[in-house]
């Protein structure tokens, strides 16, 4: 039978042979075709994690993501050479949301994988050695030197070796010669093995074997054996007062942890016996790295307000998919958007919270947790590899149905949100710069939730303009909270002069009088104070008096800050780092000094002038450790701290009782920044740390330091007018042709080499302009930064028509003539970076 229907099985074989189209990490932006070998047919599918070899030697992980019955027309297909899991890893709607991401932010899909993929399941691959079957030490015509024998004498006891195990064997940095000039002796193989990052959390249990369970006579019969040995019956009984196996026998299935009986001071060798006799058995069990918390139902009376917001927004979701809160700070958001997740939850849908950052996170997250438990999953970045894998399976099988996370959090598995709410959508933080996919959360989590039908509800006390002006012109449903919780009231506000004082010589320590006064009525009242400077480090630069030379970045167009703390100069865009000279490198004086004002410098300043107040500093340099947040937030709350400065860490989320003050120390270095989202941004930071102070019966005070006190926008956060400084900045963003009237595209060129950066830019350009669409260009022109870590940057700014379809035209051709850019072997080592709304 074999021999005569052999050849007609394989003609079948081949016409039902299924391919899948894998999504691989690789910068071209397709997938590519793999045939489904028949020893794994029915057992992957879309979403699977599957290696497949790329090119002639490289293997690579991949995510299906289509199958389908068409072989590729200009390449003969290779098989799937294994699938990793028994389950997918990602969903269809997944599969979709990423194209969609790759399609709208001009990227590769497989960039968009590489972020939306937590590490840990990301296969690592390693180049490990292994002896040569046919080498022999005797024949081979090549000579072996030390090191090398010392290598394949490690490799005869031990079959492969990895290149850190070579560099420890012989105390040495690098291998790679040794391992080359083995593999030209052919006496070694090198190859790749590929590994899982993630690794279960295992706990060791102890149960006791099966038959004393169902037996209780020998269970009995055993305590009178052991009566002699009062070390291994106290083991026993210290078992059976923790499992009561005698009421509830299925108890012992799942033992109890050993450390227990360590932990009661009973003796491991005891139970290392009872285990060698069979009594006892030890086994391992696959715990979460997440504890149990239980959530409780204690009712919470919403205000009349909060109430009537939740119908509005409920009444408003029947006919838009999209809703903006714009509830002022401390109207008590947080609530209302409890309600909503425990009615989307209990309707059986998934719930998904985005928070801008880690920071917000603790004081949020830890109210959340006291009402959902661990039903609630969280998702941030200093959580560890395997975490964000226990997370993510979490979400698929289902254990929570309900994740707060950061902007990552939108590639988790849903596969049916009914609900994403973005808190403090106006942040910037949401939007990521570095590497590609550009994304920005808020704008990608509407996307997320219309592919899920779900619905969207962005909130803010100060929304992003664009999202105003999209409720504005009802695309968005709108909601207002007016008025704070409870008996609160918004923060009195007072300018005072720096250059009144400075002439007064009023001004200490960059401090001026109305400002150290009211510090010192807070420490008096034993109340709180926040400083907000949005500048770490001591000094943005050093000077020297006298011939005004300025220390630079060896790698960057950007002067290097002082860090006092840690004695050096360093470079915020690339981490260079240099100590600080004695004297001037330009002209020999010893007059160097540092030059405005860091939150090292004002700490420093408040120690002298308030030198009874104890002072904490919250930035980017005491927050590095992953309870760094917590820890300085907790203190802060208990109350073992007075001041607390800060930079734009401290402007969102914080809710304290006792925080009566907040100081702003140079708000105009937040108004002149050449951006035209410099004002939005500037109302918003003001607004948002003001916002920090009195949030409870005692109204708060906000006093701003500025060289120009009659600036409007002073005004306008002081009324709140919200509406007042919006109307006035859009007028301005339609005249100068700036969102949300035009949809902007940045293109970006750079290299190491000057010339060529601008030549490609250039070049760029000029393709870009005959693209027949409406649209302005501006540049090329150098970057803002001309250079970082030293690439030399130029830009073109695209700004689309929003009508029609100019943006698709324009992304469909920008993709053709990236890939002429990447042809022309002129431009082929400029790197061309694509920014959609870039911030
Ligand atoms: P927002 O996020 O709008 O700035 P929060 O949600 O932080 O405001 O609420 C401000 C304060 O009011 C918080 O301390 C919160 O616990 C409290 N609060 C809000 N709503 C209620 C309520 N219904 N019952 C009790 N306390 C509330
Ligand atoms: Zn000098
Ligand atoms: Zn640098």
């Amino acid at each position: 039978m074999e021999s005569l229907f052999g050849d007609l099985f394989d003609d079948l074989e081949s016409k039902s042979a299924r391919f899948a189209d894998v999504i691989l990490p690789v910068p071209i932006p397709k997938m590519f075709t793999y045939k489904i070998p028949k020893s794994l047919e029915g057992e992957v599918g879309i979403g699977f994690r599957v290696m497949v070899q790329f090119g002639s030697k490289k293997v690579l992980t991949g995510i299906i993501g289509k199958v389908h019955q068409k072989p590729p027309k200009e390449y003969e297909a290779k098989p799937i050479l294994d699938v990793l899991d028994s389950y997918a890893m990602v969903n269809p709607l997944q599969i979709k949301f990423w194209s969609w991401m790759a399609e709208y932010y001009c990227c590769h899909i497989g960039e968009v994988m590489n972020a939306a993929l937590p590490a840990g399941l990301k296969l690592s691959s390693e180049s490990k050695i292994q002896l040569n079957p046919t080498f022999d030490t005797e024949t081979s015509p090549y000579p072996l030197d030390e090191r090398e024998e010392v290598i394949l004498q490690a490799l005869a006891s031990k079959s492969e070796l990895s290149y850190d195990e070579c560099e420890q064997l012989l105390g040495i940095k690098s291998i790679h010669g040794i391992i080359k000039s083995l593999v030209i002796k052919e006496a070694i193989i090198v190859f790749e093995q590929v590994k899982d990052k993630y690794t279960p959390k295992v706990e060791s249990r102890i149960r006791f074997s099966q038959p004393f369970v169902e037996d209780r006579k020998s269970l009995e019969t055993l305590f009178d054996e052991l009566s002699a040995k009062p070390k291994q019956e106290e083991i026993l009984l210290k078992y059976l007062q923790e499992v009561p196996i005698y009421q509830r026998p299925e108890l012992n299935v799942k033992g109890l942890d050993k450390r227990i009986f360590a932990d009661a001071g009973l003796s491991m060798s005891s139970l290392k016996t009872l285990i060698k006799n069979g009594v006892l058995e030890e086994y391992k069990l696959i715990i979460s790295r997440f504890e149990e918390i239980q959530g409780n139902d204690e009712e919470v009376t919403l205000s009349e307000e909060q109430n009537r917001a939740i119908e509005e927004i409920k009444s408003s979701f029947q006919e838009k998919q999209v809703n903006l809160l714009h509830g002022i700070t401390g109207s008590g958001k947080t609530e209302i958007y409890i309600k909503l997740i425990e009615e989307a939850i209990a309707s059986g849908s998934q719930v998904l919270l985005l928070l801008p950052e880690i920071a917000l996170t603790t004081q949020i997250v830890s109210r959340l947790q006291k009402v959902f438990g661990s039903k609630m999953g969280i998702y941030h970045s200093k959580f560890s590899d395997n975490e964000r894998v226990e997370v993510w399976n979490g979400v698929i099988s289902g254990k929570f149905s309900f994740v707060v996370g950061v902007r990552s959090s939108i590639f988790l598995p849903f596969d049916s949100l009914g609900l994403i709410i973005v808190d403090e959508e106006h942040e910037s933080s949401y939007k990521q710069f570095e590497p590609s996919p550009r994304f920005h959360a808020r704008d990608a989590a509407i996307m997320l939730s219309w592919l899920h039908q779900a619905k969207t509800l962005l909130g803010s006390a100060t929304p992003s303009f664009e999202s105003y002006f999209n409720a504005r012109i009802k695309k968005y449903g709108y909601v207002q909270l007016l008025n704070r919780y409870g008996d609160a009231s918004l923060p009195e506000f007072l300018i005072s002069d720096i250059l009144v004082d400075k002439k007064k010589q009023l001004l200490k320590l960059d401090f001026t009088r109305l400002m150290r006064e009211k510090i010192q009525e807070a420490l008096n009242n034993q109340e709180q104070v926040l400083i907000f400077q949005n500048r770490r480090g001591y000094a943005p630069y050093i000077s020297c008096e006298d011939c005004g030379w300025i220390p630079e970045c060896e790698h960057c167009d950007v002067s290097l800050t002082y860090h006092q703390y840690s004695e050096e100069m360093r470079c915020h865009y690339c981490g260079f780092k240099e100590k600080i000279p004695k004297v001037c490198p330009a002209c020999g004086s010893g007059k160097l000094s540092a030059v405005g004002l860091g939150t090292e410098r004002i700490e420093e300043s408040l120690s002298l002038l308030f030198p009874e107040a104890r002072i904490a500093r919250m930035d980017l340099d005491t927050t590095r450790s992953k309870y760094g947040y917590q820890r300085i937030l907790e203190d802060f709350g208990a109350g073992n701290v007075d001041v607390l400065v800060g930079t734009q860490m401290i402007t969102k989320g914080l809710d304290f009782d006792r925080v009566t003050v907040v100081g702003i120390l140079d708000a105009d270095r937040i108004l002149y920044f050449p951006d035209f989202r410099a004002g939005e941004r500037a109302f918003q930071q003001i607004t948002q740390v003001a916002g920090r102070a009195g949030r409870r019966e005692k109204r708060g005070v906000v006093i701003i330091q500025s060289r120009k006190p009659d600036h409007f926008l002073f005004d306008q956060v002081i009324k709140g007018d919200y509406k007042g400084f919006y109307l006035q900045d859009m007028a301005e963003r339609q005249k100068f042709f700036y969102p949300p009237f035009v949809k902007l595209i940045k293109v970006s060129c750079r290299h190491k080499d000057y010339k060529l950066a601008e030549k490609a830019a250039r070049h760029l350009h000029n393709l870009l302009l005959e693209v027949q669409v409406k649209k302005i260009m501006l540049g090329p022109e150098k970057g803002l930064i001309g250079k970082i870590k030293n690439q030399y940057i130029f830009e073109t700014l695209v700004k689309l028509d929003k009508s029609g379809n100019a943006q698709a035209i324009f992304k469909h051709e920008l993709r053709r003539i990236l890939e002429s850019m990447y042809a022309n072997k002129e431009f082929r080592s400029v790197r061309i970076i694509i920014d959609v709304d870039p911030y």
